[in-house]
């Protein structure tokens, strides 16, 4: 790329809700000069960011991109040009392919992949037991040699507590952490929606929050007895919420996620079983909105992730029971914060860049990525002004099972620019 002179932007950063103006000109890959008025240079590229919001990038930490084994819902190449598309500069894979990531092998192979077909840094989780069975140990060590931070069966919990528990003193010398799926298998049945008034209404047993959350008790207080650091993966209720709260000022060594479909959606809007709001753990109900939102406020929440989970079209049309759990996320997580919240002075853009940029990257054992003089240019324009439709021709992920599918949102990621490259262009 050669050089790119971004001016009359405002910058926007973790440390505020407040914008500030700035020309912005990149050189080489890095952020040469930050100041407003800067003058442009023969052959440099201009763009009048007039209004835009340039800021850091994101970094997802919860992902499913179905490669090894399941190619027709994703590859990681079309995950990661979907990641782009949504102003995601780095993923962390979950380890539940065909095989499972449960060796430094599969680990390998990962890296192999991404090394060959992504524009964007790849992380790998690696499992806890092998072939996320949870009857024995993966291969820890050898992942934990090749760089793996996260251990996770995400997709379920591990079932056999004294299983987990040697895991956790395993690895507690280790620089890594485990992430839990909560779930109490016995109390889930067909894993469909929330138990509620919607599950009787529709006549399809459902998933109590308490199955999520008694397996979330056990697991930080496993944690917490073994001193391994644990993470929460997606959370669904209120109850759930003061769980991690309460064990934060026990001092647990806990943090939380929770998904922007947990945060926006709840059982009402399955309507008449629309499969596109199905997911593990289930949409629950509007006052778990309500006390989600509370805590990604109030910091119990650390993170936002998405679990960006593609299905093909033929899965999700099958009956509500039968078809599987999730929905891609990477494509719509900025743009619909920012339409649902960030334009009604729910939160500002300073809680964003540090749930979803920031914060990840810090959990992964990474630097934050500012928008600062010196800084490497990894960052995106957003115009609050702009507007997209999530037509399928819009999106780069192999599958459209969304909420937000041709539906229009206001707000536009206009640009990604990740060193001395330019990811996406529509500037
Ligand atoms: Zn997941």
């Amino acid at each position: 790329m050669s050089s790119l002179l971004i001016q009359n932007a405002r910058i926007a950063s973790e440390d505020s809700d407040d914008l500030t103006p700035s020309d912005v000109l990149v050189e080489n890959g890095t952020i040469a000069r930050m100041e407003q008025g800067i003058e442009a240079a023969e052959g440099v590229r201009v763009i009048d960011a007039a209004n835009r919001i340039l800021m850091p990038a994101m970094f997802d930490t919860h992902i499913h991109m179905r490669e090894p084994g399941q190619e027709a819902k994703e590859t990681i190449k079309s995950g990661t040009e979907a990641a782009i598309n949504g102003g995601v500069t780095g993923v962390v894979l979950m380890p539940n392919t065909a095989p499972a990531i449960d060796s430094a092998a599969m680990v390998r192979t990962i890296y192999d992949i991404a090394g060959r077909d992504a524009r964007i840094p790849v992380y790998t989780s690696g499992c806890i037991t092998k072939g996320r069975e949870g009857k024995e140990l993966a291969g820890i060590d050898g992942m934990l040699s090749l760089g793996v931070k996260m251990l996770t069966d995400d997709g379920d919990a591990v079932p056999n507590m004294s299983l987990l528990k040697h895991a956790m003193e395993y690895a507690a010398e280790f620089d890594c952490f485990f992430a839990s799926h909560c779930e109490v298998l016995e109390l889930s049945g067909p894993r469909a929606l929330n138990e509620g008034v919607v599950s009787h209404r529709l006549g399809i047993p459902g998933t109590p929050a308490c199955s999520e959350e008694i397996c979330m008790d056990r697991d930080i207080r496993l944690a917490h007895a073994t001193g391994a650091r644990l993470h929460i993966q997606h959370v669904s209720s209120r109850i759930g919420m003061e769980t991690i709260r309460w064990w934060k000022q026990m001092g647990a060594k806990v943090t939380a996620e929770v998904s922007p479909h947990h945060l926006l959606f709840n059982e009402e809007d399955i309507g008449d079983y629309d499969t596109h709001y199905k997911m593990n753990p289930p949409l629950r109900t509007v006052e778990d909105n309500a006390a989600l939102l509370e805590g990604l406020k109030e910091g119990v929440f650390d993170i936002i992730a998405t679990d960006h989970a593609p299905h093909t079209p033929f899965e999700k049309s099958q009956d509500f029971v039968t078809a599987p759990n999730g929905i891609t996320g990477l494509e719509t997580a900025v743009i619909s914060l920012y339409h649902h919240y960030i334009k009604n002075n729910e939160f500002g853009w300073g809680l964003l860049l540090n749930r979803y940029s920031a914060e990840p990257r810090r959990m992964m054992g990474l630097d934050p990525v500012p928008v600062i003089e010196g800084g490497k240019a990894d960052f995106l324009l957003f115009n609050p002004d702009g507007q997209t439709t999530f037509t399928a021709d819009y999106m780069q992920s192999k599958s459209q099972n969304t909420p937000f599918l041709d539906k229009t949102l206001d707000g536009s990621i206009d640009l990604v620019v990740l060193g001395d490259e330019v990811l996406l262009d529509r500037a």
